[in-house]
């Protein structure tokens, strides 16, 4: 049996027909670059995070740094980010001009330790940007405990919500968690765009405002330049796409979760079990991570098996050549670097069936053993 670690043709076939329709008013319209559909996403995107104002960008990238640029982060400014992220979190700071500062992350949540935030944080301190791994929400009240304890700073708590679309910690969705948050809809994310594209929320219209200035060169009337800005449009096709994709969000995030249960149960393992229950927040499970000590014989008994894991991610952030000039050195982060090597990601997708489920974890118990 085949399992692939995600399954984009399965996922598309049912909703197939109705995104090619949608699409179909986009070109009649001509609708391209941003526009109406970009705004009637905006508008839907907003509503479901439970904040004000939410604004289509071209990536997860851009939407987080723009958040950074608009709040005049920069250079000689230090963003305080955890460890164990896809670069791309660190990458956001690098592009404005200011200096990631690493933190790592809890042996439980994997998301960014509060417990270690006070050791680094500086004068120089404007930022701090939990990032919800894996759909798993940072734990955000004791992050903007810290952050709130640091008066003088004015240190703002941004969350990286790429992986965590429709999440929930304590009652409240991912992206309405702190003062500004970044979703990325590249296609393999848990709602995914037929191409780039990402979004900004904020329930501050002033931040919302500036966001929109830098992501169309400067201008909220054509022609009219007040700021340097940017082209960092969300496409029109790509605002449609996701507008049919919404609809199915929390249908598939409950089938992702039932599928996590169900791994955590058959896996007796006691984080994954926790977290399924639901007690300290309901993931999105954009990827179900499993340590595994031999993780190199275990991931070619499963691609013998016919089942593809994936690894998220080998190198922490802190490690990789892009960041060496920063100094960290091989330690000081023990959680992200164990973490680093005995991650293995199950495949999990919302149109994985229970055989296949089966299938994936009598291959791992075998590689195991
Ligand atoms: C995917 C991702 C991003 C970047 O999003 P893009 O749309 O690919 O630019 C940022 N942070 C995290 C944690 C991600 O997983």
């Amino acid at each position: 049996m085949n399992v692939p670690f995600l399954d984009l043709k399965a996922h598309h076939a049912p909703i197939r027909d109705e995104i090619f329709d949608a699409i179909s008013e986009v070109v009649n319209d001509s609708a391209f670059a941003g526009g109406k559909y970009v705004e009637k996403f905006e508008k839907e995107w907003a509503a479901y995070c439970g904040v004000g104002h939410a604004v289509g960008v071209s990536n997860g990238t851009e939407s987080l740094s723009l958040i950074l640029r608009a709040l005049g982060i920069g250079t000689g400014d230090e963003v305080i980010v955890p460890a164990m992220t896809f670069v791309a979190t660190a990458e956001a700071v690098s592009h404005v001009g200011a200096t990631p500062v690493f933190v790592d992350i809890d042996p439980w949540t994997h998301t960014m330790d509060p417990s270690k935030l006070e050791n680094v944080i500086t004068e120089r301190t404007r930022a701090i940007i939990p990032v919800h791994i894996f759909g798993q929400c940072a734990d955000m009240n004791a992050i903007g405990e810290v952050a709130g304890s640091h008066k003088g700073l004015q240190l703002h708590v941004i969350e990286d919500a790429a992986q965590a679309h429709g999440a929930i910690y304590k009652g409240r969705k991912a992206g309405s968690l702190s003062y500004a948050a970044s979703f990325s809809f590249y296609p393999g994310k848990n709602m995914g765009a037929w191409g780039e594209a990402g979004a900004a929320t904020t329930s501050n219209p002033f931040l919302a405002a500036k966001i929109r200035l830098l992501r169309e060169h400067g201008s909220a009337k054509k022609y009219h330049h007040e700021i340097v800005g940017f082209n960092a449009r969300m496409d029109g096709i790509q605002a449609a796409v996701l507008s049919v994709k919404l609809k199915y969000l929390d249908i598939n995030n409950d089938k992702r979760r039932a599928i996590a249960r169900e791994y955590a149960r058959l896996l007796s393992d006691p984080i994954a079990q926790l977290f399924a229950a639901g007690t300290y927040s309901s993931p999105a499970y954009h990827v179900y991570a499993h340590r595994v000590p031999n993780r190199d014989t275990v991931l070619a008994h499963m691609a013998a098996q016919g089942v593809t894991c994936g690894i998220h991610y080998p190198v922490p952030v802190h490690l990789q050549p892009a960041y060496a000039y920063l100094g960290y050195k091989a330690g000081a982060f023990p959680v992200a670097e164990a973490c680093a090597n005995e991650f293995l990601s199950l495949p999990m997708y919302p149109e994985l069936t229970d055989a296949q489920l089966a299938h994936v974890v009598s291959s791992l118990k075998a590689g195991l053993s």
